[in-house]
């Protein structure tokens, strides 16, 4: 379902960004910018910090959070705020026009794409006189079954 993301084509973006902002660009910029090409799913700040000390990268909370920041300024990363959660990311790259349910139990957080949704922001822009860009829906729901939805409670994915 992800597709490929070219993490080249990312980090010379990243790379034009900072030089143009006059952000340095540091080998940990670039690293962390590998781990969540990694990862491949959503991930909160603190779960990148976890898993890239885990692996030995011997980054600062501060510089991850410091380039999320900047990699949602250049619109590498998506950033979601799920409801009664700590922002979570994701890349552009990786699944473009995909909205999120969310069940409101557990907090799984289900992707999908359903073309219509494109549709109905530009008519409510229109109606207003305004020009859609973007959306970001997210549908609370509850699991299917409850057994397995006990169960995700807890679990960082
Ligand atoms: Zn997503
Ligand atoms: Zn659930």
């Amino acid at each position: 379902m992800a597709q490929q993301t070219d993490i080249e084509t990312l980090k010379h973006q990243f790379a034009e960004f900072l030089r143009r902002k006059q952000y340095r660009n540091t080998p940990e910029r670039g690293k962390v910018l590998d781990r969540i090409a990694e990862m491949d799913r959503h991930f909160s700040a603190d779960e990148l910090y976890v898993t890239m000390n885990a692996k030995g990268d011997r980054i600062s909370r501060a510089t991850v959070y410091s380039t999320l920041d900047l990699l949602t300024k250049c619109t590498i990363l998506m950033k979601h705020r799920f409801q009664g959660e700590s922002a979570h990311y994701e890349l552009s790259s990786r699944m473009p026009d995909h909205d999120h349910l969310i069940c409101v139990e557990c907090g799984r957080i289900v992707e999908f794409r359903e073309r219509g949704i494109d549709d109905i922001g530009e008519r409510v822009a229109q109606g207003l006189g305004m020009t859609a860009v973007n959306h970001s829906l997210q549908i609370f729901a509850v699991c299917p079954d409850p057994v397995t939805c006990e169960h995700n409670k807890g679990d960082e994915a």
